[in-house]
Parts: structure tokens; C-alpha cells; sequence
């Protein structure tokens, strides 16, 4: 934006400045924050659909700031996507899944999955598949405890080398999930190239789906044409009884959403399994 009156030029620059300011102040608090202990998971279960059975949960990263209270992941990760410190900060949540994997199996849960958030650049770190490969031997849990969620973003970033790494983690035995699905670029040719197990529609569909005809048409289209590919197929942000019936009718395997459950703070997932409260 140039001249525009004289005060647009201004505003443009202003806006620079304070990303660059945030992002700056955003990625020196993180490491004090790690040590601080001001991160948490909170985890969020999927049920499958037909059985009603827990399939597992998506690990989700919450950050309770000293002064400026809960801030939302998706007001701190893309701002600290690409820095080192996403990737500090990425190994510190994958450890902490092992941890909570551990404390789910003494539970008595043995067969549920943790879905784990990979952030582009945490994905293409050199040291990724080592990091992983060594908390399999240190925590002895087979690598299928684990579900890789990736964006489309990630995906078609550089294709050859995002699916050479996919391919080593599936020889040891994590599976992958596609996050957002619908919602990036060239939705349907990295499916056939690469080592996908599930696929996550996005929320934006599921919100509306039953108010909006082609929203709909888009969900049951995805579950026909991911069923087909002999793919699982896992539906967010469901809210709704009828959205969920709607969703199981239609033959989706896996539901989350606020419907069955808001993401639970791990301090509280003990209890919440405790009380068998969804299975
Ligand atoms: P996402 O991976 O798409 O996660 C799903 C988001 O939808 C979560 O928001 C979850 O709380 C929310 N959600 C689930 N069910 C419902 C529902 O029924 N209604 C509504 N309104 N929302 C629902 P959250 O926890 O705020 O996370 C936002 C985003 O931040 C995530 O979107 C993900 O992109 C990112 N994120 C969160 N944790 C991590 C992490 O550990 N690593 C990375 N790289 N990104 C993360
Ligand atoms: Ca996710
Ligand atoms: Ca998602
Ligand atoms: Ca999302």
C-alpha cells in the first residue's frame, strides 16, 4: 500500500512494526514459558461413530499466560511457525503425548490413539524421525499409539521431501491424519501419492452442514470418495444430535466435537476417564 491520502502508508507501516514487535516478544516468552511450566495440553476424545466406542484424542496446546490469561493456540503457532522455537516447543508437546499415552494405558485405556499437531516447519526438522524413534525406546510404546495430524499446507509445501519423511515415520509405525481437509489446495492428488490413514474434515463445513446444501453435499461426497480409498474418515467440530446422526448415517467413522466433549485440561483427564463419562 502506497500514498493513499497520506495515513494508509502510515497504518501499513504500523502493522509491520507490531507483527514484528509480537512476534519478537511472542518467541522470547516461549522458552520462559517452558521453563515456567505455563503450557499445557488439553485433550480432546473422538468417538467412532458407529459403536460409540473411544477412538482416541487430539492433544491441543493451551498457554496460560501470566498477565495476558489463556491465549488460544491459533493466536501464538502461526506467529511462531518457522522458528526455532515452534520446533522447541513442538518436541516439548510430542514428549508430553508420550507421557499422557503412559498415564492412558495404566489407566487401563491400551488401545487409544493421541492425535499430535505437526506444525510445516516442526515436520521437515532433521531431527524429527530420531527424536521420535528414541521416545518409542525410552517410553516402550508402539509407535500406532500415535496419529500424525498434518495440514494440507505442510503437504504440498515440497512434496517429494514431505512424503520421504511420511514414509520413514510409517515404517515405524505412526499413522498419519490429514488436518482441515477441503479447506487448502490440491486436495485429491496428494492423496493418492502419499501415505495417508485418515482425513479430518474441517469444522467450517460441519457448523453449517445442515442449513447448507452444498456444505453438505461436500461432507458426504469426502466420506463416500475417502471410504473408497479404504481411508478413515473423521469429522470436527461436531456440535449437534442431528449433525452427528446425519454424519453416521452417511457412514463417517470418527466424531469430535463439543457435542460429545469440549477439550479436557490433562489435569482433569484422570478423573474424566475415571468417571467413564463417554465410554
Ligand atoms: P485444529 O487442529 O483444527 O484443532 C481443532 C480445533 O477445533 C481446536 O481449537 C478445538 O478446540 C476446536 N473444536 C473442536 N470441536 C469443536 C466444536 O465442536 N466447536 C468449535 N467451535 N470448536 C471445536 P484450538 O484448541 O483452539 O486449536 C486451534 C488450532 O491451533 C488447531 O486447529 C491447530 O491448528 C492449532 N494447534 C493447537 N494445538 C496445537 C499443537 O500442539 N501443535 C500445533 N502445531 N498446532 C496446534
Ligand atoms: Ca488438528
Ligand atoms: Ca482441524
Ligand atoms: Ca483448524
Amino acid at each position: 500500500a502506497k500514498e493513499n491520502g497520506g495515513g494508509q502508508y502510515h497504518v501499513y507501516h504500523q502493522e509491520m512494526f507490531q507483527r514484528v514487535a509480537h512476534r519478537v516478544m511472542l518467541e522470547g516468552e516461549v522458552r520462559q514459558a517452558l521453563a515456567k511450566q505455563q503450557f499445557s495440553l488439553s485433550l480432546q476424545p473422538q468417538i467412532c461413530a458407529k459403536n460409540k466406542k473411544l477412538y482416541g484424542f487430539e492433544a491441543l496446546l493451551r498457554w496460560q499466560h501470566p498477565e495476558r490469561g489463556m491465549i488460544s493456540p491459533e493466536d501464538f503457532i502461526p506467529i511462531l511457525e518457522n522458528s526455532q522455537h515452534m520446533i522447541e516447543l513442538g518436541y516439548w508437546i510430542i514428549r508430553r503425548c508420550f507421557e499422557i499415552a503412559i498415564d492412558l494405558k495404566a489407566q487401563g485405556l491400551n488401545d487409544v490413539r493421541i492425535a499430535i499437531n505437526l506444525s510445516a516447519g516442526q515436520f521437515i526438522d532433521v531431527n524429527l524421525s530420531t527424536f521420535l524413534r528414541d521416545l518409542l525406546t525410552e517410553f516402550s510404546l508402539p509407535a500406532e499409539c500415535f496419529e500424525l495430524e498434518l495440514t494440507e499446507q505442510t503437504l504440498v509445501k515440497d512434496m517429494e521431501h514431505t512424503i520421504a519423511i511420511m514414509q520413514e515415520l510409517k515404517e515405524m509405525g505412526f499413522t498419519f491424519a490429514i488436518d482441515d481437509f477441503g479447506t487448502g489446495y490440491s486436495s485429491l492428488a496428494y492423496l493418492k501419492k502419499m501415505p495417508v490413514d485418515v482425513i479430518k474434515i474441517d469444522k467450517s463445513f460441519i457448523f453449517g452442514m445442515l442449513e447448507n446444501h452444498s456444505d453438505y453435499q461436500i461432507i458426504t461426497s469426502t466420506i463416500a470418495m475417502v471410504k473408497n480409498l479404504g481411508l478413515t474418515v473423521v469429522a470436527e467440530g461436531v456440535e449437534t444430535k442431528a449433525q452427528l446422526l446425519s454424519l453416521t448415517e452417511n457412514d463417517c467413522d470418527i466424531i469430535q466435537g463439543y457435542y460429545y466433549s469440549k477439550p479436557i485440561p490433562e489435569k482433569e483427564l484422570a478423573a474424566f476417564i475415571d468417571k467413564q463419562i463417554l465410554f
